[in-house]
């Protein structure tokens, strides 16, 4: 669509466009909420509305705020709309959360209280710090697991809690251990200048909050700020969009509370419905019409979320074809599950299909592995999205870490990774000292290791080592000064002697090791610092690099124009579209997964994924399940997937080997978990009326099943007294 090198009109701004859509786009100035299902145009409506506020002059590029929810999409939605207007965009903020919040962070560093080279950790470097104070306090790390203190960590910071704010819980020493653990984390990050993704919002807020004369530039500045994804936002993401909104910016917030699938990240469903209260005159708006999906694959997303309590309610119809059924194999184990997908993928490219046309969706990523492994023997192109992304390699990070150190000699965990990689004699006990030191000086590891060698303070040996790092560093930082970016990168790996240090390893790994390393090089020469705004300090090279790196959510990585199979999670999935979908591993405890099952509000998170995978699907969709599956080195069977019996029976169709037989799905695959009622079952009761299973629970005499009434709503009864009539 919208290749037009023209620039375009309103009137075909709009053509694309139901009526619906086009009263959203085109909304005067004001506050609007887009509240629509999967599939209904959401993002489309969206990236019309930008340009259409372009266009007719309501707003500059500069006056616009747009977040998205990857940076991809927002690569995607500056594409667009530069292509609808014929001309580039410059100092538009497009990006993710986190992306515009560092960028706000490297202009306004000074108010915002941190050294101008700070350094994004990424989620691994977080948990290695967190690891690193909890040793230094002493702890015990079987009670304070780094983990969960990482947990705890970043679930304060995306609530806005520091921890002055946590008080002193007294009579709760596991509280209070965590709570010290974030203390210490916290100034060890500041002394070294090193910045957390949960920081990155939280610090944006923060200081936006703090400083009246640049708040009042930026809600002078964002006229316009638009949101995709908005049910997904977090506590502090949403406390940062009013305040940059204000009394004077208009909101336009677009979104599913079905597809809200973050909540364990702390993303607060509640926001969407708190959004027209905040604000005063919020327009809502709703749209119905699914564009993506056959009738069958979006009838079988309908049912099964119809069976979530308190939704907001959505009618989504399409005018497209009934379509293919609903596919359904199940699989002997989880081998077979891959060959079945892969046999199939190969079929529809047989026929004429694009690799790029399918997508392997499963809820946990070491499902990948299996997959990955019946694609490669059969030499099918594939990439995997989001996996041990390219910039989380070992020898990426190495190499990324003495840059670090180049660029800012405080970074305590790029010292750590380094200080002894490749191994030039300094171990643990040293690296131990060093440690003390810095923690009783209050100082970084370098700045200790620099004074400890300067007096002289350290084991002969070990001092000619440190010695020897620390003159490395300083040396490359002399050297690197003037250098282009690529040649930086080249040099360090050739300095730092990483690639005869992975040399020593065996067989493929170094080599493979060897070729990201090249790669790195590459990146570094064809990495581009986003335009800025011409009004903005502009970061070093390497620094835009640096955060590039670590902000990169490996989206790009593959080949690129090679016709692939993409493989991610369902979380990854968010807001794509495929005309084949694989949804794996539907099974009780893998999907909906174990640990949701435990908590509150957890199954039904579990259910909106599931409607997301769903709604992934164009034309054709495959569920599997596999009766047996080694996962996490252990040997599971489980029962299908509750998910399963709430699909709707018409559209299903189950693929038997050797042939496809159309037949009530119920008989063969959920014998063994049915109870008495059915999930799904439409029954009767004399005083409530009509209703819909939901829920059973317990055996025999002590059998309970959750009905939702149309009239009455969701009830608990007890089987053996209820007087169900199927219907
Ligand atoms: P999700 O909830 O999954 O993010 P969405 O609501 O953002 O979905 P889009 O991705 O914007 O939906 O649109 C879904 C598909 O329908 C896209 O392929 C889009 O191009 C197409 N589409 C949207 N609106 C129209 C329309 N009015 N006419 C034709 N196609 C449309
Ligand atoms: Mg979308």
């Amino acid at each position: 669509m919208l290749l037009e090198s023209a620039p375009m009109d309103a009137s075909a701004l709009l053509a694309p466009l139901n009526p619906r859509q086009r009263e959203a786009v085109t909304l005067p100035a004001g506050h609007a909420l887009v509240l629509a299902g999967a599939g209904s145009g959401k993002t489309r409506v969206l990236v019309h509305r930008l340009a259409w506020l372009l266009q007719s002059g309501e707003a500059s590029p500069f006056g616009i705020m747009a977040v998205t929810f990857t940076n991809k999409a927002a690569a995607e939605m500056r594409e667009r709309t530069e292509r609808m207007l014929a001309t580039p965009v410059r100092g538009m903020w497009i990006g993710t959360f986190h992306g515009l919040a560092h960028r706000f962070l490297r202009t306004h560093w000074q108010d915002a209280g941190l050294p101008e080279g700070f350094q994004i950790l990424d989620s691994e470097d977080q948990l290695r710090t967190v690891r690193r104070v909890i040793r230094g306090l002493e702890l015990d790390e079987a009670r304070w697991p780094p983990k969960q203190a990482q947990w705890f960590i970043n679930g304060c910071k995306d609530e806005g809690r520091r921890p002055a704010d946590l008080g002193t819980p007294e009579g709760d020493p596991w509280q209070g251990g965590m709570a010290r653990i974030y203390g210490v984390y916290e100034e060890t990050c500041q002394r070294g200048g090193m910045v957390d993704f949960a920081e990155l919002l939280l610090r944006a807020y923060e200081t936006l909050r703090d400083n009246a004369g640049l708040l009042e530039h930026f809600r002078r500045r964002f006229g316009h700020i638009l949101v995709d994804e908005f049910q997904d936002t977090n506590a502090i993401q949403y406390a940062w969009l009013r305040l940059l909104a204000g009394d004077g910016g208009r909101l336009f917030m677009v979104g599913d509370d079905d597809q809200s699938i973050y909540g364990w990240r702390g993303a607060r469903i509640e926001n969407i419905q708190r959004y027209p209260e905040d604000f005063s005159d919020v327009r809502v708006i709703r749209l119905e019409q699914n564009y993506r999906s056959s009738a069958n694959i979006l009838d079988a997303a309908n049912t099964l979320i119809a069976h979530n309590q308190g939704r907001l309610g959505k009618n989504l119809w399409t005018e497209g074809r009934r379509g293919e059924p609903v596919h359904l194999y199940a699989a002997f184990n989880d081998i077979d599950e891959a060959r079945f997908v892969v046999g199939r993928i190969a079929k529809w490219v047989e026929d004429g299909g694009r690799r790029d046309d399918c997508a392997i969706l499963y809820r946990v990523s070491a499902q990948s592995r299996i997959m990955e492994e019946a694609l490669l023997q059969q030499g099918m192109p594939y990439r995997v999205y989001g996996g041990l992304r390219f910039y989380e390699r070992a020898e990426i990070k190495d190499a990324l870490a003495y840059l670090r150190l180049v660029a800012n000699r405080d970074d305590d965990t790029a010292f750590e990774r380094v200080v002894n990689t490749p191994v030039r004699g300094i171990g643990a006990r040293t690296v131990d000292t060093l440690r003390e030191a810095a923690r009783g000086g209050g100082v970084s590891l370098w700045r200790a290791a620099a004074r400890l060698v300067a007096d002289g303070a350290l084991g002969a040996r070990a001092q000619g080592a440190v010695r020897g790092f620390l003159e490395l560093v300083e040396g490359m930082a002399g050297r690197y000064l003037e250098m282009p970016l690529a040649e930086q990168v080249d040099n360090v790996v050739r300095d730092a002697r990483l690639r005869e240090h992975y040399d020593k390893e065996p067989g493929e790994k170094a080599q493979s090791r060897k070729e990201n390393l090249d790669e790195l090089v590459t990146a570094a020469r064809e990495f581009h610092q986003a335009p800025g705004d011409g009004n903005e300090a502009e970061m070093g090279e390497l620094d835009a690099f640096l955060a590039h790196a670590a902000l990169e959510s490996g989206e790009g990585q593959a080949e690129v124009g090679q016709d692939s199979v993409s493989l991610m999670t369902l979380h990854g999935a968010k807001g794509l579209e495929f005309p084949v979908v694989f949804m794996c591993g539907l099974e009780e405890g893998l999907f909906p997964h174990q640990n949701a099952l435990d908590e509150a509000g957890g199954p039904e998170e579990e259910r909106r994924l599931c409607y997301v995978g769903i709604t992934r699907a164009r034309e054709r969709l495959f569920l599997s399940y596999a009766e047996s599956r080694r996962l996490h080195g252990q040997e599971l069977h489980q029962q299908p997937s509750r998910f399963l019996r709430e699909l709707p029976r018409e559209v299903l169709e189950e693929v038997r080997l050797g042939g496809t037989v159309s037949r009530p799905v119920a008989a063969s695959a959920f014998a063994a978990a049915d109870g008495e009622y059915r999930l799904g079952q439409h029954v009767r009761h004399p005083k409530f009326g009509e209703g819909v299973v939901i829920n059973c629970d317990g055996e025999g005499a002590h059998a309970r099943v959750q009905v939702n009434f149309d009239r009455e709503g969701a009830k608990w009864l007890v089987a053996a007294y209820a007087r169900l009539q199927a219907t």
